[in-house]
């Protein structure tokens, strides 16, 4: 058996990206995994894999999952899939947060916008999705582990954040971005703290670079990519199965001891 053997995880935006390797990862080490997203497919995707949804790829290896669309976004959208979750497979020990969006980085600067730049619409739209959206998720998971009975381990859920180092560092030209991920980021010492006399362990990854979709925009011409990769001491931008890994290790009992942490996974992006 898997590293997560019996263990019930939803994942948000799962149809890309590192969503997607979390939800395939998950499944590797045993998890029934509730793969969630605005729609099944990724719309943008770097990875051909992308083209079959991630809960078909998890069922095609043998493995148990299901698709639940939700708006992280919304209130009700994310309730209920927290409810979904426990009808299909009973109850739901691992919830990632880590739907998320860039809209700065899509626009054509590519580098950001900057404050004054940056419309109050798109600030709204990004903090909905990404500071919001993990609030939700973290309200409305945690509401169904308390319900629960605790598993052998006495642990009671894993909820893992996917912040950025944005949320560590000031980025470049994205200040709405940067605040999202700065709330994520607050907001999961905050729930640690409270919940940790309840055995719920409450972790944040703060991914670098990762070559997804979202980076695109900053990676169409050789002087901005080698300008991004020379930030990293490692020499390179990640791949979405490191912040997979990373994810599978805050999940499983090798991190007992672990929450309140807000893990880089970033070539050393933040140490320099
Ligand atoms: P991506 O664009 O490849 O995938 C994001 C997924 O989230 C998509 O499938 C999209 O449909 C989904 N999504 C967007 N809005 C949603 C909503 N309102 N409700 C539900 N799903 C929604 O991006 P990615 O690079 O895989 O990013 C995943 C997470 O990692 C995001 O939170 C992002 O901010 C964070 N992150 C990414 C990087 C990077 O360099 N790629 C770095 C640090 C942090």
């Amino acid at each position: 058996p898997g590293r997560l053997a019996d263990k019930v995880a939803v994942v948000t935006g799962s149809s890309a990206g590192i969503g997607r390797a979390i939800a395939l990862a998950f499944a590797r080490e045993g998890a029934k995994v509730v793969c969630s997203d605005l729609q099944p497919l990724a719309t943008v995707d770097i990875n051909d894999e992308a083209h079959v949804a991630t809960h078909d790829a998890i069922m095609n290896e043998g493995g148990y999952s299901a698709f639940v669309k939700a708006d992280v976004g919304e209130a009700h959208e994310v309730e209920e899939l927290v409810h979904e979750a426990v009808e299909i497979f009973g109850r739901v020990d691992i919830f990632v947060n880590n739907a998320g969006i860039a809209i700065e980085i899509d626009e054509p600067s590519a580098s950001g916008l900057g404050i004054a730049k940056t419309s109050v619409s798109v600030y709204d739209k990004t903090v909905k999705v990404n500071a919001r959206g993990t609030f939700l998720g973290c309200k409305y998971a945690i509401a169904q582990m308390m319900r629960q009975e605790v598993g052998p381990s006495g642990d009671r859920g894993w909820i893992i954040n996917i912040s950025s180092i944005a949320g560590l560092v000031g980025c470049g030209g994205c200040p709405a971005y940067c605040s999202s991920k700065g709330a994520t980021a607050e907001l999961t010492k905050q729930v640690a703290v409270e919940y940790g006399p309840h055995k719920i362990h409450v972790n944040a990854i703060c991914p670098g670079v990762i070559n997804t979709a979202m980076v695109k925009p900053i990676t169409t011409d050789d002087a901005s990519t080698k300008q991004m990769i020379a930030a990293h001491p490692w020499g390179a931008f990640g791949e979405p199965k490191d912040v997979a890994n990373a994810a599978v290790f805050l999940a499983s009992e090798d991190a007992a001891f672990v929450t309140g942490v807000l893990l880089p996974v970033d070539g050393g992006y933040v140490a320099e």
